[in-house]
């Protein structure tokens, strides 16, 4: 089991580990860690980039996914060692992850921006990996862009706290809304909300303001299989 570290702090960037499982699979080699800084890619957002070292040995990590309870960390270094139980050092490529961390707490914003603007569009995908990053909305298939840019930008100027907390399903859906999907009641999951707008399942990483989004647009609207997609960058 490997514990994610990146789900208690956004902002933790190196840790100390442990390795706990070495392999390979069709993604290539791989590292399993006690612990991990490496946001495996799901969730609309795309794997950590970085160094893990151990002994004299440096990997570079350019991938990561989930594997049930492990997360595996995908190296771009071929190694014959025996490396488990070994200590090492995990080093995310910090302007990576920042960029990850805008462009998602960004999809998060427009989702709850163009909901509250069109009442009856609901925000059923995001996908925040930078260059490409797009929120589909089910609703009209209308919306006013400027209304939308000009709202976004004034949220992205006001700061907004976003706050992660964890919750049972059961509480969620008694305090906020019902959910879409099926939750187990008593089971605890994490949620993430910015400012007072709707609070949103996610496991992903997150800024801890709106301000650090920075300049935001939207690049592209145009309807895609029934439903309105929103692009936008972070620049
Ligand atoms: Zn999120």
């Amino acid at each position: 089991m490997t514990f994610c570290l990146f789900a208690e702090n956004s902002y933790l960037f190196d840790t100390h580990a442990k390795i706990i499982a070495q392999g390979s699979d069709e993604k290539g080699t791989y590292l399993v860690l006690d612990q991990t800084v490496f946001y495996p890619q799901g969730g609309g957002q795309p794997s950590d980039i970085g160094t893990i070292e151990c002994r004299d040995l440096s990997f570079d990590v350019i991938g990561v996914r989930k594997d049930g309870d492990a997360v595996r960390h995908y190296v771009g270094n071929q190694y014959t060692d025996n490396l488990e139980g070994a200590d090492c050092l995990c080093t995310l490529d910090v302007a990576a992850r920042i960029l990850n961390m805008r462009y998602h707490s960004a999809g998060h914003l427009l989702s709850n921006i163009a909901e509250s603007i069109c009442r009856e569009m609901i925000a059923v995908k995001a996908h925040c990996f930078p260059n490409e990053a797009y929120v589909e909305f089910q609703g009209p298939g209308i919306c006013d862009q400027e209304s939308i840019a000009k709202v976004m930008e004034d949220a992205i100027g006001a700061g907004l706290p976003i706050s992660v907390f964890k919750i049972a399903g059961g509480d969620f859906e008694a305090k906020f809304y019902k959910l879409p999907y099926p939750v187990p009641p008593r089971e605890e999951f994490r949620v993430v909300q910015i400012g007072t707008h709707k609070p949103i399942p996610c496991g992903g990483t997150h800024l801890a303001s709106t301000g650090e989004i920075g300049n935001f647009e939207i690049t592209k609207i145009k309807n895609k299989n029934g439903n309105l997609r929103i692009s936008f960058a972070v620049v």
